[in-house]
Order: C-alpha cells, then structure tokens, then sequence
C-alpha cells in the first residue's frame, strides 16, 4: 500500500510555523485532500506518479501574523502560488514580480492561507529556513522524526474519526490505491 507523504520543505514550514506561533489554531489546518479534492487536480491530492507526495498545505489564520506568514513565502522559490482572502499571487517564470490577482474560486481562503510549492524535485526537498530570522537548525534525523509526528498528527484527524471527512478520504484513498495495482 502506498503511502501519501507532506513534501519535506512543507513540513519545515510548518514545523516553523508552529515553533513561531505555538499556541495558533489548527482548525482550518490541512494537507491531504479530501474527497471533494480528490475529485478533481489539487496539490492537496498525493501525486502518486511521483511517490505519493503532497504538495500545498493550508495554515489556519488564528493565532498568527497572516502577513508574516505571507512575507515568508511569497516571493519564495520553492513555491508555485499562495491564496489568501480572495486574491492570489503567483511565482513567474519570466522573471516577473509576483503579482496579487483576485481569486473567484468557491472557497474564498479567509479562514485560511494555501500555499503550493512547484512540481520539481528541489521545491520538495529543500527544507531552507522559510522565515529569515528563524534559526534553528535541525538535523536530517530531526526533519524526519518532525515528519512522522506530522503524518501521525494528521492521521489521527483525518483517519480515526468515525464519520465524516475522515472516512470520505479513508474510502477515497482506497479507491485510489485500488487503481493503482
Ligand atoms: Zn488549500
């Protein structure tokens, strides 16, 4: 079976999000896709062609500094596009500024900011410090036992809860998995 996993330089967001802002609200929080994502391209979906990896998460406005959080990674070239309250902005291959453009999708994203890296290996893997004067260094070893706790956290909402989003994406994953083979 496979296995879905947050890509390695999200996981390094989030880890400094949470040394930041330790006591913020992890409501709106996300990784995985549920089902109503799975049903259509989403980085939240696992890119199985690819290992199984996520590629966006969406961080729960309460509790932190929004603009911080979008001073961190805007601009950064790890990611591919970022939503917040209606607009997005979005990296350039031309060299281009990032530019805020207003966004008319269902979901507004006032709740929470959504953040997307690039489809390459290097904005996957690259766990460079996100926020400039955070700097604490973690080992390999670390980035990979924090990883686990975050599977383990999401698992823990997303899997055990007996009805609900957690058993959509449960089934969902296993009509996926079930194509795979
Ligand atoms: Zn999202």
């Amino acid at each position: 079976m496979a296995d879905w996993y947050l890509a390695a330089s999200l996981v390094a967001l989030r880890t400094e999000i949470n040394r930041r802002w330790p006591d913020r609200d992890k409501a709106s929080d996300g990784a995985l896709g549920d089902a109503s994502h799975a049903a259509r391209p989403s980085d939240h979906n696992p890119d199985w062609d690819a290992g199984g990896v996520v590629r966006a998460i969406d961080v729960d406005k309460d509790g932190i500094d929004v603009q911080e959080l979008l001073d961190a990674v805007v601009r950064d070239p790890r990611v591919a596009y970022v939503i917040w309250n209606r607009r997005i902005a979005s990296a350039t291959d031309d060299g281009q500024p990032w530019d805020w453009e207003p966004y008319n999708g269902t979901n507004p994203h006032d709740k929470h900011v959504h953040i997307s890296i690039k489809h390459t290996k290097a904005a996957e893997t690259d766990t460079t410090r996100w926020f400039e004067e955070d700097d604490m260094p973690y080992t390999e070893t670390q980035l990979r036992a924090m990883m686990q706790a975050e599977i383990e956290e999401y698992m823990k909402r997303f899997w055990v809860e007996p009805t609900g989003t957690g058993t959509a994406i449960r089934a969902q994953l296993d009509r996926i998995e079930a194509n795979q083979s």
